[in-house]
């Protein structure tokens, strides 16, 4: 028995080898990729299922309708890196005072990494097969949470007022952010895995109530600071464009715009989902920014050091308890699609493999 098995794996192992050297296979038409595959509009461009990893590894320098969304969220990605690397030494405190905590910036440019390189995952090796773009997609969103939290840390140590975190919402903020990410990170698994193309109007309500509620909980403290008397100053300016950016990019990702009307002409370039990632990523870029003028602004810290690693450690809270539902939800899949495949192989792929690569 253990001896088939080990045959079957070297077997495996040699037919992965020999499709390694392959080079991508070019893309075809939405008619020869499964329902799953096929966006709204979109009528070519698409890279074929059941190739070797390398392939769609290789595909980041072929042309095809997914090309454009990696790139952009790629370049964000080392754009945001070189930024955050030419910033000056954070500034020390007077002698005797605390000075701000920067673990929190640190830890919000990290969710905003991680969020990019998640959606560049997700783009560019969802098309091997069926349970890869389940569960790439599911690593998105664990993506996505670990930002929501990273900008709540960022928001409330640097953006916000002393007075707006002694009322009612300050203690409750971040154990309320970090609830509410890993909800709307769980929304998205659960409709992604529940609901199946034609997409009902149910799967974007399922989707958009925790993420819109941990919005506005986010940006309360910014919404307070924009709702006071007084002019604004140059932070509060960036804080009110990313806000408008954000406002603008969920527009797109609601709206397969301008696709809807040009059907078949943007299917390499000027789709609404680019559209949104360039106002994204844009928006994390006006964020951060906001965030730096906050913290010279703010001068020595408020916080004591015990407040700043309670609020620092939820963010590995968050992504553990996120990536532990991903792995679930995609078992739950991988169980599915089996018992649809009537137990076959699902196209050489195992649950095992996803999570390994
Ligand atoms: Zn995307």
């Amino acid at each position: 028995m253990a001896v088939s098995g080990a045959r079957q794996r070297f077997t495996h192992f040699l037919s992965e080898a020999k499709r390694c050297r392959s080079r991508p296979r070019p893309p075809v038409p939405a008619s020869q990729v499964p329902i799953l595959f096929r966006e709204p509009y979109i009528l070519s461009g698409y890279r074929p299922v059941g190739q070797a990893w390398s392939c769609y590894v290789l595909s980041l320098f072929q042309r095809h309708n997914e090309s454009v969304n990696v790139w952009t969220h790629l370049l964000a990605a080392a754009a945001l890196l070189l930024r955050w690397g030419a910033e000056p030494p954070w500034p020390a405190g007077p002698p005797g005072a605390p000075g701000l905590p920067e673990q929190p910036l640190g830890l919000y440019v990290g969710s905003a990494l991680c969020y990019l390189c998640c959606s560049v995952a997700a783009h560019l090796l969802q098309s091997r097969s069926e349970l890869a773009h389940y569960c790439l997609f599911f690593l998105d969103y664990v993506g996505v949470a670990v930002y929501q939290y990273g900008c709540a840390l960022g928001h409330y140590f640097y953006g916000s007022e002393a007075a707006w975190r002694a009322g009612p919402p300050g203690p409750a903020f971040l154990p309320g952010a970090a609830l509410l990410a890993w909800l709307s990170c769980a929304a998205c698994c659960f409709a992604k895995s529940y609901w199946r193309r034609p997409y009902p109007p149910a799967r974007r309500v399922c989707t958009l109530i925790p993420a819109g509620l941990a919005y506005l909980l986010i940006s309360s403290p910014l919404l307070h600071r924009l709702g006071a008397a007084g002019p604004w100053g140059p932070g509060l300016r960036l804080h009110a464009a990313h806000m408008a950016l954000f406002l603008l990019s969920v527009l797109f990702f609601s709206c397969p715009v301008p696709e809807r009307f040009l059907p078949g002409r943007c299917d390499f370039l000027g789709q609404g989902h680019q559209v949104f990632h360039v106002l994204l990523a844009l928006c994390s870029f006006t964020q951060l920014e906001a965030l730096l003028v906050d913290a010279r602004r703010q001068g020595p810290g408020a916080f004591g050091e015990e407040e700043v690693l309670r609020a620092c450690l939820l963010l590995p809270l968050v992504a553990g308890c996120c990536l532990l539902t991903a792995l679930l939800a995609g078992r739950h899949k991988h169980r599915q699609l089996l018992a649809e495949s009537g137990g076959g192989r699902l196209g050489e792929l195992s649950l095992a493999e996803v999570t390994r690569d």
